[in-house]
């Protein structure tokens, strides 16, 4: 498995020496023999199953600071980085892995709204004294004010 590094300034580049990823190792243990520690992760779910699994590691010193691998289905990538402002760089480049298609939010928020409106008989963006009674009571007071100018 390679290795990769990247930087705003270069992009990504192999890494020629890393300890090679065993057979049927996890992300995590891989990451644990190289000195890094994990300390954030991104999952993309499609229809309940995650798909591409990030997960973020440092280290204290070291050439490399920063590690990233993103664990598909069919394979696993690791790329480094050198510090905090390239780590950030990297995982605003890698969130197209991660992001949750729209579509699938869409639908799932037409479903909700529809939802909503039967149960309610009303907008899911306005509020009844069930839903939200202290906005409800807001809006009231609200519209009460304007009556009275
Ligand atoms: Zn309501």
């Amino acid at each position: 498995m390679e290795v990769l590094s990247y930087s705003q300034a270069v992009g990504f580049a192999l890494v020629p020496e890393f300890i090679e990823w065993e057979v049927g190792e996890e992300p995590i243990a891989f990451a644990d023999r190289a000195g890094f520690f994990m300390y954030d992760a991104d999952a993309a779910y499609v229809g309940g199953e995650s798909e591409n699994v990030l997960t973020y590691y440092y280290k204290k010193d070291g050439p490399w600071r920063y590690m990233a691998i993103l664990d598909s289905i069919s394979i696993s990538r690791v790329i480094l980085t050198e510090n905090q402002a390239e780590e950030i760089a990297l995982r605003l480049k890698l969130m197209a892995f991660v992001a949750t298609p729209s579509d699938s939010l869409n639908r799932i928020n037409t479903v909700l709204d529809r939802l909503f409106r039967a149960y309610h008989g009303h907008d899911p963006l306005t509020a009844c004294n069930e839903c939200d009674p202290a906005q409800a009571r807001e809006d009231r007071e609200f519209s009460n004010r304007l009556q009275q100018r």
